[in-house]
């Protein structure tokens, strides 16, 4: 099932050619980006604006309202304790999310210091990434992670990620859970790779 709607959405957009880069990150997480800037994830509003049938188009976390992509991606409750966790272990303070596209775009957010811009959004990005893999869990297997867990999930994922990307990133793991924006003197702290 999950490959079915994965085949609709992507073979009606041809998305998989697109994406939005982001060197700190695998592309396959671009992509997802790409996808949902586009509008182009298969919530249940989406999938029924296409035609395709449906048992119910309640979001499958909280079975309280209609899975829109704002409701999966801001205002559930299982979102929104994600998020405010992510924001509690960056140390910033927590605004309304609603520009979400221009935080997932890369502009510069809230006391994020500007040389953290483009790790700031690798974690941005694998947040939003890794609510759709738990919502899918979700539909797919019936069971679904804890908010805590899927906290712990973006934290592992983020730090493996730019770890194995970026020969300039020494943080160790608790350093990285402790206090993820020192990297040390900003001018040192271009991430990127070459
Ligand atoms: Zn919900």
């Amino acid at each position: 099932m999950a490959a079915l709607i994965d085949n609709v959405t992507i073979s009606r957009s041809n998305v998989s050619a697109k994406t939005i880069r982001n060197n700190l990150i695998p592309q396959k997480i671009g992509i997802f980006i790409w996808r949902f800037l586009k509008g182009r994830i298969a919530v249940k509003t989406e999938l029924v604006k296409r035609g395709i049938d449906v048992d119910t188009v309640l979001c499958p976390l909280c079975d309280k309202a209609t899975e829109t992509l704002d409701h999966s991606f801001l205002s559930c409750d299982f979102t929104k304790a994600v998020w405010a966790g992510i924001h509690q272990w960056w140390q910033v303070a927590l605004t309304p999310l609603t520009n979400l596209e221009d935080i997932l775009r890369g502009v510069r957010y809230g006391s994020i210091p500007l040389h953290l811009t483009r790790v700031w959004q690798v974690i941005t990005w694998t947040t939003c990434y890794l609510i759709w893999k738990n919502r899918n869990y979700k539909v797919f297997n019936g069971d679904s992670w804890s908010t805590s867990k899927t906290i712990c999930e973006i934290q592992v994922k983020a730090f493996e990620w730019i770890r194995n990307r970026s020969k300039k990133f020494h943080k160790d793991w608790l350093q990285w859970l402790l206090n993820p924006t020192d990297l040390g003197a900003p001018d040192t702290n271009n991430l990127d790779p070459g």
